[in-house]
């Protein structure tokens, strides 16, 4: 349910719409939409197509702005993906790294017993 709002060329109504797009209200028995950020009036449903009306929350600019600043999260939450799975990665090489010092180490140990035992027979 919306609440009473205050639009700069109808002044207040009650507003009383069961749609859940914000934008959207009803005046004197008529659906009109205005955008949800900077209450530019959209539209109502005779001047304007039904199915879109009910679907714009937002005037051209605003959805505009809406879609540049969804990009850049997404782009944001992509970079911290990539970062973290970098940093994974990282991780398994060091710990890599460090296992084949050690199996090198062995192998070395291994051939000086094999020696030894060769010397002793
Ligand atoms: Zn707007």
């Amino acid at each position: 349910m919306h609440k009473l709002k205050v639009y700069p060329d109808n002044g207040c109504y009650e507003i009383n719409c069961d749609y859940k797009n914000p934008a959207l209200c009803k005046i004197n028995g008529v659906i009109h939409a205005y955008c949800c950020i900077c209450k530019t009036y959209i539209g109502n449903e005779y001047d304007t197509d039904w199915n879109s009306l009910i679907r714009r929350e937002y005037c051209s600019v605003c959805r505009e702005k809406v879609r540049t600043e969804q990009n850049m999260l997404r782009q944001k939450k992509f970079r911290k993906k990539n970062k973290q799975e970098k940093k994974l990665l990282r991780n398994q090489n060091a710990i890599l790294k460090e296992e084949n010092r050690l199996l090198r180490e062995m192998v070395v140990a291994l051939r000086d017993d094999v020696d030894k035992l060769k010397h002793m027979n």
